[in-house]
């Protein structure tokens, strides 16, 4: 059992762990199990190869990763100045940016989990492509590159995807990295994920997945349960600048990660997985260490964490689960994906 509160020195803000809230019963809703895509092929998904799109557009017949403009775009450049100008203390602007959307491959029912390696590491070599392409524009500040999987965080189409946003702004949790980095750096004279990486090595109990240029590990200060970080060993602002090597043991220990996840409860993990890279604003961000975020928002199959008073109403979080037994129950798990085994 562990009761205490732990530093966040990304967010710079207090995290409460009170594992022993977890065994509290419950009789709250419960979600039900993702579901599992059967068919390498749906006629009816708007991200198939070959299909027709909301738009009208007409996906192309391709064969690995494919990108395109996002048909419903939360920034684009069609977005249109706002008509007027609001009384008082407010402001307002266009919409302006980019917003992408990149399918893993032209499998329906593949999750990011059970991609071979090769097409793990075409997917980051898009990736460095795209974030290369999209930070070059000069309305571009930040590139927010994301995957929502499951029905409990919104998405009900199993294809595996996932979204960018190149944005005129920079996202408030970056803005925050990049901060608490800048400051750890001129304070110490050490990238503060690099001695988060020491202190994860030398402890060792939250560490899932370990490759010679990147790692993945459970942080001492998790917010939520199984929150898992994975990163790059080497200090890089973002992807673009991975080494063919570093790009490959980084697919190798994000594809280990995910597939302890699924293998945790033998069903697709559902998630919020992130990139967390440097702003592109034009400012320096010394000491930004790129690394990728994976939250699910379930304490257990079926139980959803509920983000209420302390998080909603206070902003900080109440982690009821213990980050070290969090891990070791991922570090348990097969390396194996479960729907591979049962091919086999
Ligand atoms: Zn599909
Ligand atoms: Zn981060």
């Amino acid at each position: 059992m562990v009761w205490e509160e732990r530093w966040h020195p990304l967010r710079r803000e207090w995290v409460v762990i009170s594992s022993h809230r977890d065994r509290r019963p419950w009789q709250g809703e419960t979600v039900g199990d993702a579901r599992l895509a059967r068919t390498t092929y749906d006629p009816n998904c708007y991200l198939c190869p070959g299909n027709a799109r909301v738009s009208g557009r007409w996906n192309p017949e391709y064969a690995g990763v494919y990108a395109f403009d996002n048909d419903h775009p939360c920034v684009g450049p069609e977005s249109v100045a706002p008509p007027t100008l609001p009384a008082g203390p407010y402001r307002n602007r266009r919409a302006d940016g980019l917003s992408r959307v990149v399918c893993y491959s032209p499998r329906h029912d593949l999750s990011l989990a059970e991609l071979p390696h090769n097409e793990i590491v075409a997917l980051l070599e898009e990736l460095q492509r795209q974030f290369r392409e999209l930070s070059a524009r000069p309305e571009v500040r930040h590139v927010l590159m994301f995957e929502n999987k499951g029905e409990v965080v919104g998405v009900s189409n199993p294809h595996p995807h996932c979204q960018i946003y190149a944005t005129n702004f920079v996202f408030r949790t970056i803005e925050l990295e990049a901060d608490a980095s800048a400051s750890y750096l001129a304070e110490h004279g050490r990238p503060l994920m690099a001695d988060i990486i020491a202190a994860e090595e030398a402890d060792g109990r939250r560490v899932l997945a370990s490759r010679d240029t990147a790692l993945s590990f459970v942080p001492y200060f998790a917010r939520y349960a199984y929150e898992t970080f994975v990163t790059p060993r080497a200090t890089h602002a973002s992807i673009a600048t991975l080494s063919p090597t570093e790009l490959d043991d980084l697919a190798l220990v994000l594809g280990e990660t995910l597939t302890r996840m699924d293998n945790l409860w033998r069903m697709p993990f559902p998630y919020v997985m992130a990139l967390h890279q440097a702003p592109v604003d034009g400012a320096s961000h010394p000491g930004f260490h790129f690394h990728i975020e994976i939250h699910t928002p379930l304490r257990k199959p079926g139980l959803l964490k509920y983000l209420a008073g302390p998080e909603i109403g206070g902003g900080n979080f109440l982690n009821d689960t213990a980050p070290e037994d969090k891990a070791a129950e991922l570090r348990a798990t097969p390396t194996t994906h479960y729907r591979a085994e049962r091919q086999a």
